[in-house]
Protein backbone atom coordinates (compact mmCIF):
# COMPACT_ATOMS: atom_id res chain seq x y z
CA UNK A 1 0.00 0.00 0.00
CA UNK A 2 2.71 2.31 0.67
CA UNK A 3 4.22 2.09 -2.63
CA UNK A 4 1.31 2.68 -4.15
CA UNK A 5 0.19 5.82 -2.39
CA UNK A 6 4.11 6.87 -2.86
CA UNK A 7 3.79 6.17 -6.69
CA UNK A 8 0.62 7.63 -7.32
CA UNK A 9 1.71 10.93 -5.49
CA UNK A 10 5.02 11.50 -6.29
CA UNK A 11 4.59 10.80 -9.73
CA UNK A 12 5.43 14.10 -11.83
CA UNK A 13 2.18 15.75 -13.61
CA UNK A 14 0.61 14.49 -16.36
CA UNK A 15 0.27 17.19 -19.34
CA UNK A 16 -3.54 17.23 -17.87
CA UNK A 17 -2.59 17.88 -14.67
CA UNK A 18 0.24 20.46 -15.69
CA UNK A 19 -2.01 22.21 -17.66
CA UNK A 20 -4.44 22.43 -14.72
CA UNK A 21 -1.95 23.92 -12.88
CA UNK A 22 -0.65 26.57 -15.17
CA UNK A 23 -2.13 29.98 -14.96
CA UNK A 24 -5.18 31.14 -17.30
CA UNK A 25 -5.12 33.35 -19.83
CA UNK A 26 -5.05 36.39 -17.75
CA UNK A 27 -2.43 35.51 -15.68
CA UNK A 28 -4.13 33.80 -12.68
CA UNK A 29 -3.88 30.23 -11.72
CA UNK A 30 -6.69 28.50 -11.94
CA UNK A 31 -9.05 28.01 -8.56
CA UNK A 32 -7.78 25.64 -6.18
CA UNK A 33 -4.14 24.70 -8.03
CA UNK A 34 -0.98 24.27 -6.19
CA UNK A 35 1.55 26.87 -6.93
CA UNK A 36 5.18 26.59 -5.82
CA UNK A 37 6.50 29.40 -4.28
CA UNK A 38 10.03 30.19 -2.91
CA UNK A 39 9.14 32.34 -0.11
CA UNK A 40 11.65 34.02 2.31
CA UNK A 41 14.77 32.51 0.36
CA UNK A 42 18.01 33.42 2.91
CA UNK A 43 20.19 34.96 0.55
CA UNK A 44 22.88 32.37 0.99
CA UNK A 45 20.42 30.05 -1.14
CA UNK A 46 20.96 31.99 -4.31
CA UNK A 47 24.12 30.90 -4.52
CA UNK A 48 23.42 27.27 -4.98
CA UNK A 49 20.13 28.02 -7.44
CA UNK A 50 22.58 30.15 -9.52
CA UNK A 51 25.65 27.21 -9.25
CA UNK A 52 22.37 24.96 -10.61
CA UNK A 53 21.82 26.95 -13.15
CA UNK A 54 25.42 27.41 -14.16
CA UNK A 55 25.77 24.01 -14.62
CA UNK A 56 23.32 23.23 -16.65
CA UNK A 57 24.22 25.71 -18.53
CA UNK A 58 27.58 24.11 -19.05
CA UNK A 59 25.91 21.23 -19.71
CA UNK A 60 24.02 22.63 -22.21
CA UNK A 61 27.13 24.66 -24.07
CA UNK A 62 26.68 24.33 -27.93
CA UNK A 63 22.86 23.17 -27.61
CA UNK A 64 21.34 25.87 -25.24
CA UNK A 65 17.79 26.20 -26.88
CA UNK A 66 17.26 22.47 -25.53
CA UNK A 67 18.30 22.46 -21.79
CA UNK A 68 15.79 23.95 -19.65
CA UNK A 69 16.37 25.80 -16.17
CA UNK A 70 16.19 23.38 -13.29
CA UNK A 71 12.68 23.45 -11.49
CA UNK A 72 12.50 25.52 -8.46
CA UNK A 73 11.85 22.25 -6.47
CA UNK A 74 15.58 21.62 -7.52
CA UNK A 75 17.50 24.61 -6.75
CA UNK A 76 15.96 24.44 -3.78
CA UNK A 77 16.70 21.05 -2.65
CA UNK A 78 20.43 21.75 -4.00
CA UNK A 79 20.32 24.63 -1.72
CA UNK A 80 19.03 22.68 1.46
CA UNK A 81 21.91 19.71 0.84
CA UNK A 82 24.32 22.77 0.79
CA UNK A 83 23.11 23.95 4.40
CA UNK A 84 22.06 27.36 2.98
CA UNK A 85 18.15 26.39 4.95
CA UNK A 86 18.57 28.49 7.69
CA UNK A 87 18.57 25.89 11.04
CA UNK A 88 15.38 25.95 12.90
CA UNK A 89 15.24 27.52 16.13
CA UNK A 90 14.63 24.89 19.55
CA UNK A 91 11.59 26.51 19.89
CA UNK A 92 10.75 25.34 16.16
CA UNK A 93 12.00 22.03 17.14
CA UNK A 94 10.30 21.93 19.74
CA UNK A 95 7.16 22.79 18.10
CA UNK A 96 7.15 20.57 15.22
CA UNK A 97 7.23 17.89 17.52
CA UNK A 98 4.56 18.68 19.83
CA UNK A 99 2.63 18.58 16.63
CA UNK A 100 3.64 15.09 15.39
CA UNK A 101 3.14 13.83 19.19
CA UNK A 102 -0.28 14.84 18.67
CA UNK A 103 -1.34 13.65 15.41
CA UNK A 104 0.65 10.71 15.80
CA UNK A 105 1.29 9.83 19.77
CA UNK A 106 2.16 6.34 19.22
CA UNK A 107 3.77 5.97 15.50
CA UNK A 108 4.74 2.42 14.32
CA UNK A 109 6.80 1.37 11.52
CA UNK A 110 5.34 -0.50 8.83
CA UNK A 111 7.32 -3.58 8.35
CA UNK A 112 5.47 -6.51 9.37
CA UNK A 113 7.43 -8.75 11.96
CA UNK A 114 7.03 -11.42 14.88
CA UNK A 115 10.09 -11.23 17.01
CA UNK A 116 13.23 -9.22 17.09
CA UNK A 117 15.04 -11.76 14.95
CA UNK A 118 12.12 -11.20 11.98
CA UNK A 119 12.59 -7.38 12.63
CA UNK A 120 16.23 -7.40 11.73
CA UNK A 121 15.61 -10.07 8.69
CA UNK A 122 12.49 -7.71 7.61
CA UNK A 123 14.87 -4.79 7.54
CA UNK A 124 17.80 -6.22 5.74
CA UNK A 125 15.58 -7.19 3.20
CA UNK A 126 13.74 -3.67 2.91
CA UNK A 127 16.98 -2.07 1.57
CA UNK A 128 16.24 -0.04 -1.77
CA UNK A 129 13.00 -1.43 -1.60
CA UNK A 130 9.72 -1.14 -0.04
CA UNK A 131 8.08 -2.02 3.15
CA UNK A 132 4.75 -3.12 1.73
CA UNK A 133 6.90 -4.83 -1.35
CA UNK A 134 9.04 -6.47 1.76
CA UNK A 135 5.67 -7.60 3.54
CA UNK A 136 4.49 -9.16 1.16
CA UNK A 137 6.97 -11.88 1.07
CA UNK A 138 7.80 -12.48 4.59
CA UNK A 139 4.87 -13.83 5.81
CA UNK A 140 5.68 -17.19 3.54
CA UNK A 141 9.31 -16.55 5.07
CA UNK A 142 8.75 -16.15 9.01
CA UNK A 143 6.04 -18.89 8.33
CA UNK A 144 8.55 -21.43 7.51
CA UNK A 145 11.61 -19.83 9.59
CA UNK A 146 11.12 -17.46 12.35
CA UNK A 147 14.70 -18.05 14.04
CA UNK A 148 18.42 -18.21 13.64
CA UNK A 149 18.34 -21.70 13.65
CA UNK A 150 15.31 -22.48 11.54
CA UNK A 151 16.82 -20.31 8.51
CA UNK A 152 19.77 -21.91 8.67
CA UNK A 153 18.24 -24.81 8.65
CA UNK A 154 15.82 -23.47 5.26
CA UNK A 155 18.85 -22.48 3.21
CA UNK A 156 20.04 -20.45 1.15
CA UNK A 157 17.89 -21.76 -2.38
CA UNK A 158 14.72 -21.71 -0.30
CA UNK A 159 14.86 -18.33 1.21
CA UNK A 160 16.02 -17.16 -1.95
CA UNK A 161 12.83 -18.50 -3.70
CA UNK A 162 10.69 -17.02 -0.73
CA UNK A 163 11.82 -13.32 -1.23
CA UNK A 164 12.55 -12.90 -4.80
CA UNK A 165 9.65 -10.30 -5.54
CA UNK A 166 12.25 -8.27 -3.74
CA UNK A 167 15.39 -6.31 -4.96
CA UNK A 168 18.87 -7.76 -4.60
CA UNK A 169 17.03 -10.98 -3.52
CA UNK A 170 19.93 -12.87 -4.40
CA UNK A 171 22.58 -10.59 -2.12
CA UNK A 172 19.61 -10.88 0.65
CA UNK A 173 18.99 -14.34 1.05
CA UNK A 174 22.88 -14.97 1.21
CA UNK A 175 22.86 -12.16 3.99
CA UNK A 176 20.49 -13.30 5.67
CA UNK A 177 21.52 -16.96 6.32
CA UNK A 178 24.97 -15.90 7.12
CA UNK A 179 23.88 -13.34 9.43
CA UNK A 180 21.37 -15.84 11.38
CA UNK A 181 24.63 -18.56 11.55
CA UNK A 182 27.05 -15.48 13.04
CA UNK A 183 23.80 -14.96 15.21
CA UNK A 184 24.05 -18.65 16.29
CA UNK A 185 27.86 -19.28 16.24
CA UNK A 186 28.68 -16.01 18.31
CA UNK A 187 25.39 -14.54 20.08
CA UNK A 188 23.36 -17.07 21.40
CA UNK A 189 20.80 -17.23 18.35
CA UNK A 190 19.78 -13.29 20.17
CA UNK A 191 20.38 -10.10 18.71
CA UNK A 192 22.95 -8.12 20.10
CA UNK A 193 21.89 -5.22 21.70
CA UNK A 194 25.07 -2.59 20.52
CA UNK A 195 25.37 -1.07 17.25
CA UNK A 196 29.02 -2.12 16.91
CA UNK A 197 27.82 -5.57 17.46
CA UNK A 198 24.92 -5.53 14.81
CA UNK A 199 27.07 -3.97 12.16
CA UNK A 200 29.15 -7.04 11.78
CA UNK A 201 26.37 -8.69 10.77
CA UNK A 202 26.05 -9.57 7.03
CA UNK A 203 24.37 -7.17 5.42
CA UNK A 204 23.70 -4.81 8.30
CA UNK A 205 25.18 -1.14 8.35
CA UNK A 206 24.46 1.88 10.46
CA UNK A 207 20.86 2.58 9.51
CA UNK A 208 19.59 -1.37 9.77
CA UNK A 209 21.86 -1.47 13.28
CA UNK A 210 19.62 1.71 14.73
CA UNK A 211 16.34 0.35 13.35
CA UNK A 212 16.76 -2.54 15.71
CA UNK A 213 17.86 -0.90 18.61
CA UNK A 214 14.87 1.78 18.19
CA UNK A 215 12.26 -0.91 17.55
CA UNK A 216 13.22 -3.89 19.31
CA UNK A 217 14.96 -2.48 22.04
CA UNK A 218 13.44 0.77 22.85
CA UNK A 219 16.64 3.02 22.55
CA UNK A 220 16.61 6.34 21.00
CA UNK A 221 18.42 6.32 17.93
CA UNK A 222 17.96 7.64 14.66
CA UNK A 223 18.07 5.82 11.12
CA UNK A 224 18.89 8.26 8.40
CA UNK A 225 17.04 6.76 5.40
CA UNK A 226 16.29 8.74 2.17
CA UNK A 227 13.10 10.24 3.97
CA UNK A 228 14.69 11.49 7.01
CA UNK A 229 17.86 12.68 4.92
CA UNK A 230 15.68 15.01 2.52
CA UNK A 231 13.24 16.14 5.63
CA UNK A 232 16.31 16.86 7.83
CA UNK A 233 17.64 19.24 5.16
CA UNK A 234 14.59 20.52 3.67
CA UNK A 235 12.61 21.96 6.88
CA UNK A 236 16.10 23.12 8.87
CA UNK A 237 16.04 20.86 11.68
CA UNK A 238 19.33 18.80 10.66
CA UNK A 239 21.48 19.59 7.91
CA UNK A 240 24.23 18.05 6.28
CA UNK A 241 25.56 16.11 2.99
CA UNK A 242 25.87 12.36 4.61
CA UNK A 243 23.22 10.52 6.32
CA UNK A 244 25.96 10.35 9.53
CA UNK A 245 25.86 14.18 9.56
CA UNK A 246 22.35 14.41 9.24
CA UNK A 247 22.08 11.63 12.18
CA UNK A 248 24.14 13.15 14.70
CA UNK A 249 22.42 16.82 14.01
CA UNK A 250 19.12 15.36 14.55
CA UNK A 251 20.15 13.43 17.47
CA UNK A 252 21.45 17.03 18.75
CA UNK A 253 18.67 18.69 17.56
CA UNK A 254 15.82 16.67 18.87
CA UNK A 255 14.28 17.14 22.46
CA UNK A 256 14.81 14.20 24.45
CA UNK A 257 11.54 13.91 25.21
CA UNK A 258 10.68 12.99 21.42
CA UNK A 259 13.58 11.32 20.57
CA UNK A 260 11.93 8.14 20.29
CA UNK A 261 9.48 8.02 18.31
CA UNK A 262 10.84 10.92 16.24
CA UNK A 263 12.62 8.26 13.52
CA UNK A 264 9.17 6.96 12.86
CA UNK A 265 7.61 10.52 13.13
CA UNK A 266 9.60 11.86 10.66
CA UNK A 267 10.00 8.93 8.14
CA UNK A 268 6.01 8.46 7.98
CA UNK A 269 5.94 12.84 7.23
CA UNK A 270 8.61 12.41 4.61
CA UNK A 271 6.80 9.09 2.92
CA UNK A 272 3.41 10.51 2.64
CA UNK A 273 3.73 14.39 2.67
CA UNK A 274 7.33 15.58 2.05
CA UNK A 275 7.63 13.60 -0.64
CA UNK A 276 10.63 13.87 -2.88
CA UNK A 277 9.41 15.03 -6.10
CA UNK A 278 5.99 17.09 -5.13
CA UNK A 279 6.06 17.87 -1.44
CA UNK A 280 2.24 18.39 0.26
CA UNK A 281 2.97 21.30 2.02
CA UNK A 282 -0.50 22.54 1.50
CA UNK A 283 -1.21 19.82 3.59
CA UNK A 284 1.59 20.01 5.77
CA UNK A 285 1.23 20.16 9.93
CA UNK A 286 4.54 21.90 10.00
CA UNK A 287 4.75 24.05 6.61
CA UNK A 288 4.75 27.34 8.97
CA UNK A 289 7.95 25.88 10.74
CA UNK A 290 9.71 24.55 7.52
CA UNK A 291 12.46 27.05 6.71
CA UNK A 292 12.43 25.10 2.79
CA UNK A 293 12.39 27.68 -0.05
CA UNK A 294 11.11 25.48 -2.37
CA UNK A 295 7.65 25.46 -0.68
CA UNK A 296 4.45 24.82 -2.38
CA UNK A 297 1.10 26.86 -1.57
CA UNK A 298 -2.80 26.89 -2.30
CA UNK A 299 -2.76 29.66 -5.28
CA UNK A 300 -5.12 32.45 -3.96
S1 LIG B 1 6.30 22.44 4.26
FE1 LIG B 1 6.16 20.28 4.90
S2 LIG B 1 5.92 19.13 2.98
FE2 LIG B 1 6.69 21.18 2.45
S3 LIG B 1 8.93 20.98 2.38
FE3 LIG B 1 8.39 21.64 4.46
S4 LIG B 1 8.18 19.72 5.63
FE4 LIG B 1 8.12 19.19 3.47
Amino acid sequence: MAKKTRSAKSRPASGTARKAAMPRAGGRPAKGTVKRTVKGAPAASQGPRKSAATAVARVGAGSAAKVKAPPKRVSADIAAVQAAVPPLKPAEVEEMFRRFQAANPEPKGELHYTNPYTLLVAVVLSAQATDAGVNKATPALFAAADTPAKMVALGEDRVRDLIRTIGLYRTKAKNVVALSRLLIEKHGGKIPRDRATLETLPGVGRKTANVVLNIAFGEPTIAVDTHLFRLGNRTGLATGRTPLAVELKLEAAIPKAYLLHAHHWLILHGRYVCLARRPLCERCIIADVCHWPGKTTLAA
